[in-house]
């Protein structure tokens, strides 16, 4: 007889900034369905649709990870047979310590990304287990988030930008390169409440998105010019008076260089260079200098492309300029984590690492694995928390790296994914609903704590205790290693914060949210509660570290050479279906991919709705079924990004047309959109 369903709190821990509370259906330990909650007051209730849909699934379903595994055929053949847990210890012991004994600790990689966000899944014992090693490092920043990251920091440091909410109030709202409805949920319920209340909305994005429907004014401007709109716009308002100059005289350092280097940008380049009208560069100016109180999103679109710290500091300088923070609803919406009292290097153990240990660029480790010349090789990693053949670019240079035989791979995960199958040892790790933990976020303020919902499954287990064992596998004593769970909570915040209104993490109650506002209990607004965490302590336009690393003291444009033979460029943001690579196993995604086409460029190619098209470059091919829309600007294509192999019969996808050895101008992110293609209707 079938037990009762019963309700039970929990917390989205996929690599979206929403970090939605959980209401989670469980009936004879099982997930039954998946729903929002009030828990959260910021996602009060809405969850999108897909941890709806392919959540139970993605935990019970065929793909999940059970028991560990050894690989018994080729690699990414999916041949495995099952071991034992002490088993699959003793091989990862080995694997790791012949390469060690042969080539010292930094020939191991820990080879993780943003699978959950949860602070102990996501970073705790893994981190310590590979510093303890000596494993090389890696900065994960580049792949994504990094240059947005590196840009906000420029201007504000440290310092929380605007909580989502307070948007409410604007009576202005830029969406600038966020596709907020399917990756930012939350903040088109923010925007519809201003909306209510006579704010206008500008929405700049190359793609038609949803949200820019209802939008005042839609920008569809061309990938990576953002910075020239910026910029121009920048001067454009100073030419109409609109500069604040009682704000940048107190809040605002190094205006002056921004604005000698804003002038270089005329009212042509609008059109020439962002393919935008006039009329819709004049109307933005106007609404800029309309307003009294602007907020604006900055999503992650922006950084993809060789100019794109340079539109990201740009975006955000516009407000500076025209003095739109010190009060509720002006502001940057951007960098909550920094509101949250983390104590990462106590979590991750920073001090057990030795001295002078290397650190990699992740976006390069497949170049670097295939590298003969390197003094002392990669010879051993562990993939986990991440799912590099779905989500680097160079597809296919990742897969050759990663079929090396002399390359021993540990692989960790809770499905199998088309970077599991490379692994010679696989380690099942339990979902988020099986595990304790807790939750900051990078979309709003909220902390939150989690319980178990339902039992491990099969043998999988939670990342801390997998690296609790494997310490113990290794003969680590550092008491690090036994802290339970809980304790580990405890140590990823600051003691006794007042941000933590008296709570200890770990006894956070269940189904609440913490609100996280300044040490002083106020809202965060900056340049009032909170201050810009710069040396000056204002808000920097010219920043002396930039100019000094990259040369891009103040932010300029820099155009990428056309390619002839590859006159289309291909850019492939969120999607309703996946998060990222996450669920990309499920039915529903398993499908030839999209890719929407212009009418102008579908009828050029001869090609039509529901075709089959071969989109191709020096590094890859794919194929997609063509959607013809005007939701693209002609020249640019659009693809979900995320899509795993099976999708296009070539076995190849999107992040196989992109190169892995371009740069952002700054933070050395990976270049995703600069990524130019033919295409022809499919034989
Ligand atoms: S993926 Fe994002 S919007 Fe969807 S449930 Fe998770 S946190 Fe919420």
């Amino acid at each position: 007889m079938s037990s009762v369903a019963e309700i039970r709190p929990a917390v989205c821990p996929l690599d979206c900034p929403d970090t939605c509370s959980l209401s989670v259906t469980v009936q004879d330990e099982k997930i039954i369905s998946i729903r929002g909650s009030k828990a959260n007051p910021y996602t009060d209730n809405a969850i999108c649709s897909k941890v709806a849909r392919f959540y139970p699934d993605f935990v019970h379903g065929k793909q999940r990870l059970k028991y560990p595994m050894q690989r018994v055929g080729k690699r990414g053949a999916d041949e495995f047979k099952r071991i034992s847990w002490v088993q699959a210890l003793d091989l990862v012991y080995e694997g790791f310590t012949d390469a060690i004994n042969r080539y010292g600790g930094e020939s191991v990689l820990g080879f993780n990304y943003a699978g959950p966000h949860g602070e102990l899944a996501a970073g705790s014992l893994d981190r310590r287990f590979f510093n303890k090693l000596g494993a090389t490092q890696l900065d994960r920043g580049p792949l994504c988030g990094g240059v947005r990251g590196g840009a906000y920091a420029s201007l504000f440091g440290n310092s929380p930008g605007m909580p989502p909410e307070q948007a409410e109030v604007a009576d202005l709202i830029v969406i600038w390169g966020n596709n907020a409805t399917v990756s930012n949920l939350h903040l088109s319920r923010v925007v519809s409440k201003a909306q209510k209340n006579g704010c206008k909305l500008v929405v700049i994005d190359p793609k038609r998105i949803r949200i820019a429907e209802r939008a005042d004014l839609y920008m569809q401007i061309k990938p990576g010019t953002d910075v020239v709109l910026a910029m121009a716009l920048a001067a454009e308002i100073e030419r109409r008076g609109g500069l604040n100059k009682g704000f940048i005289d107190q809040w605002v350092d190094g205006a002056e260089e921004y604005l000698v280097q804003s002038r270089n940008y005329s009212r042509d380049d609008i059109e020439a260079i962002c393919g935008l009208p006039l009329d819709q560069f004049d109307a933005l100016a106007d609404y800029y200098l309309k307003a009294q109180t602007v907020a604006v999103s900055i999503g992650n679109g922006i950084e993809r492309g060789k100019s794109g710290g340079s539109g990201l500091r740009a975006a955000m300088a516009l407000q500076a300029l025209t003095g739109n923070f010190c009060k509720l609803g002006a502001g940057v919406i951007a960098k909550p984590g920094f509101a949250f009292p983390r104590t990462s290097d106590r979590l991750e153990g920073t001090d057990l690492l030795p001295d002078g240990v290397r650190t990699f660029n992740i976006v390069d480790i497949s170049r670097l694995l295939l590298d003969e010349s390197l003094e002392i090789p990669i010879k051993a990693m562990m993939i986990y928390n991440h799912n590099p053949i779905a989500t680097h670019p160079d597809q296919q240079r990742m897969q050759k790296a990663l079929s090396q035989e002399s390359l021993f791979i540990v692989g960790c995960d809770v499905v199998m994914t088309d970077s599991m199958r490379y692994a010679d040892v696989i380690l099942p790790a339990a979902s988020v609903f099986e595990i304790e933990d807790i939750y900051g976020s990078y979309g709003h303020n909220y902390l939150q704590r989690a319980e178990s919902v339902i039992p491990l499954v099969g043998e999988a287990l939670p990342n801390t205790e997998i690296f609790r064992r494997l310490a113990t596998r290794f003969g680590i004593n550092d008491e690090g290693f036994e802290l339970t769970d809980k304790q580990l909570m405890d140590q990823a915040f600051a003691d006794n914060d007042p941000r933590l209104q008296g709570y200890k993490p770990s006894e956070i109650p269940l189904n609440t949210a913490i609100l996280m506002n300044t040490s002083g209990g106020e809202a965060t607004i900056m340049c009032d509660t909170v201050m810009p965490d710069t040396p000056a302590g204002k808000i920097r336009l010219f920043d002396q570290e930039l100019e000094a690393e990259y040369g891009y003291g103040v932010p300029r444009f820099e155009a990428i050479a056309p390619v002839s033979k590859f006159p289309y460029m291909i850019i492939s943001p969120s999607s309703d279906d996946r998060t990222n690579a996450t669920f990309g196993g499920s039915a529903e995604s398993l499908v030839t991919q999209i890719v929407e086409i212009h009418p102008d460029d579908a009828a050029k190619c001869n090609v039509k709705q529901g075709d089959e098209v071969r989109i191709w470059n020096e590094l890859g091919e794919v194929f997609f079924t063509v959607a013809v829309t005007d939701r693209v600007k002609a020249g640019v294509l659009y693809t979900p990004k995320g899509a795993w192999q099976a999708t296009s019969r070539s076995g190849q996808t999107v992040n196989a047309l992109m190169s892995a050895d371009s740069r952002t101008d700054i933070m050395q992110g990976a270049c995703y959109n600069d990524t130019f293609v033919a295409f022809e209707k499919a034989q």
